[in-house]
């Protein structure tokens, strides 16, 4: 981990090192959810050749929201995207990022027990990878981790009903503007199709069914 990572080091944080936010939160004696003990080595290994990958989850907790996760270097970066991602290049998605979540994250399906972190049903709406395409302006390709860094990253979907291209953009609410460089006030995010309207619009919770497991929300909720 620590010769790929070498990059992170300003920030200080492996892959492993970012997933502490993430562990702090959960007690893995209640929930089932992966600890991502395990992950680095995996992750590592993949990163350089094949395409790194996203899930989207519908997360049933105390407000249903989504959760658009995307590979990179060996975690999942986490935004939560209450209404969900659109196909509808009109539609500009919020989205709020969440901690950095371990890769086995992405197959993750199942209940989190109430009074825990995230207490909920949670389902592999979508999954699949994605190819980075931020460019500079000289039509350079720029890492992902570079373009997320600069707040607009573009990429290309290739999931079972997320297909084309995407982009995720920071913006700065009012609230953080006003506020001195180091304030609190978490930055947003608008996730956006941009590629050509490609149907579907916006996903119903209720109705839609795991692309891991083909249930519904319910059945996740009964069978566990
Ligand atoms: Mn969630």
């Amino acid at each position: 981990m620590s010769e790929k990572s070498g990059k992170n080091e300003r920030s200080g944080r492996s892959g492993k090192d970012a997933l502490r936010t993430y562990r702090d939160k959960r007690h893995f004696g209640r929930t089932a959810e992966p600890s991502g003990e395990g992950a680095a080595r995996d992750g590592d290994e993949k990163e350089s050749e094949d395409e790194p990958s996203f899930v989207v989850q519908i997360h049933d907790a105390s407000t249903m929201h989504f959760d658009f996760r995307l590979e990179v270097d060996g975690v999942l970066k986490s935004w939560s995207v209450p209404k969900g991602p659109s196909t509808d290049p009109q539609d500009k998605r919020l989205a709020i990022p969440t901690e950095d979540h371990p890769l086995e994250y992405r197959e993750y399906e199942g209940v989190i027990p109430e009074g825990e972190y995230g207490g909920g049903t949670v389902m592999v709406w979508d999954h699949g990878t994605y190819r980075p395409t931020s460019h500079d302006k000289r039509q350079r390709p720029v890492p992902f981790a570079q373009a997320l860094e600069k707040g607009h990253a573009t990429f290309e979907l290739h999931g079972e009903k997320l297909r084309g291209q995407y982009a995720l953009t920071r913006f700065h609410g009012r609230e953080e503007q006003d506020a001195p460089s180091g304030g609190n006030a978490k930055p947003t995010w608008l996730l956006v199709r941009t590629g050509h309207h490609s149907g579907g619009g916006t996903p119903d919770p209720r109705r839609a069914r795991s692309a891991r497991s083909g249930r519904t929300l319910r059945q996740i909720a009964e069978q566990g």
